[in-house]
């Protein structure tokens, strides 16, 4: 007879709505099972006017923490005990750590950005100046981040004023770099001086994977950094701002990375990024 048997797995999950083509299980379960770990992640569906409840669900269940997508990702912040400075910067919450009683607020959308651009193409963001394609959640971590790793200047471009405005002033405000605002118009032309190009629209998105930003690809200049937030390994994008001899970065590790760190924060362990990856890139192979 087996000694001390334990059924009990330790919970983990994301709340959103809707929520079925979240395919941060698909990661997160390849790591569980990299390393052996009795955990579930799974995909909930909450209703926004649900989500105390369902908080409070969480706290009833044990649960060790939750992932929060769209449209929760802010409505959220009312029901944690602790948010983390720079997600409470960005106003915005994607991963929560229970910690006893305590519910912890976390952002790790910018920081899987940031390991993407530093650890994997040795970019250093000290010093750059920074255009931006987009002024919504993406871009809003992305550019919090980048401006407390001390970015010079970061321009925001997009296509409604007042989303585009609203970032600038925040990083005015709050963080030590410089941010402009740029009206988005078709014959966009990057700076010359600019050394990160980042896509954080979410044009190209599956399934319009035939489009990509309306700009003047004839002004991006070899040694530029570009970068898209589009999880997959190579957008429409991309692939014109390589054939000008820029270094390009993918979505799809600041996807991984985002979902490694809140990995680490839930179970304090080194997560498998290798797995995690190739089941994500499985997926994504699998939809093309
Ligand atoms: P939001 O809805 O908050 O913002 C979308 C942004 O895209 C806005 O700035 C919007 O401009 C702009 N936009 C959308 N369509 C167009 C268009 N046709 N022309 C010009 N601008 C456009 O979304 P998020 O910021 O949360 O997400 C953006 C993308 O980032 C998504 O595709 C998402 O999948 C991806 N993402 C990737 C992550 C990763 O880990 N790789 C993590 C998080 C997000 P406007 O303000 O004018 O509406």
């Amino acid at each position: 007879m087996m000694a001390n048997p334990n059924y009990k797995a330790e919970l983990v999950g994301v709340f959103g709505h809707p929520v079925a083509e979240n395919p941060t299980v698909v990661m997160q379960e390849a790591a569980f099972k990299a390393l052996n770990l009795n955990w579930r992640y799974l995909t909930i569906e909450v209703l926004p006017e649900d989500l105390g409840a369902a908080m409070q669900g969480l706290r009833a269940f044990q649960m060790r923490g939750i992932n929060l997508t769209i449209p929760h990702k802010v409505a959220v912040l009312k029901y944690l005990d602790v948010v983390k400075p720079d997600a409470a910067l960005m106003g915005a919450v994607n991963t929560v750590v229970r910690k006893d009683d305590r519910l912890i607020g976390e952002n790790t959308d910018g920081k899987g950005f940031m390991r993407a651009l530093v650890q994997d193409a040795k970019v250093d963001p000290k010093g750059t100046r920074v255009v931006v394609l987009g002024a919504g959640g993406a871009a809003r971590a992305i550019t919090v981040e980048l401006a407390l790793a001390g970015a010079r200047q970061i321009s925001i471009v997009n296509r409604s004023d007042d989303r585009g405005k609203t970032l600038c002033n925040l990083l005015n405000e709050k963080t030590p770099t410089s941010a402009d605002y740029i009206p988005w118009t078709d014959s966009f032309e990057i700076p010359e001086n600019a050394d990160i190009l980042i896509n954080a629209t979410s044009i190209g998105l599956y399934p319009n994977v035939h489009q990509k930003p309306e700009i003047v690809y004839d002004s991006l200049r070899a040694g530029m950094v570009v970068c898209d937030v589009i999880p997959t390994p190579k957008t429409l994008f991309l692939t014109e701002a390589e054939k000008h001899g820029t270094k390009i970065i993918s979505g799809l590790g600041m996807l991984v990375y985002q979902g490694a760190i809140g990995f680490t924060l839930w179970t304090d362990l080194e997560a498998p990024v290798e797995p995690m990856y190739r089941a994500l890139l499985d997926i994504f192979n699998t939809n093309d």
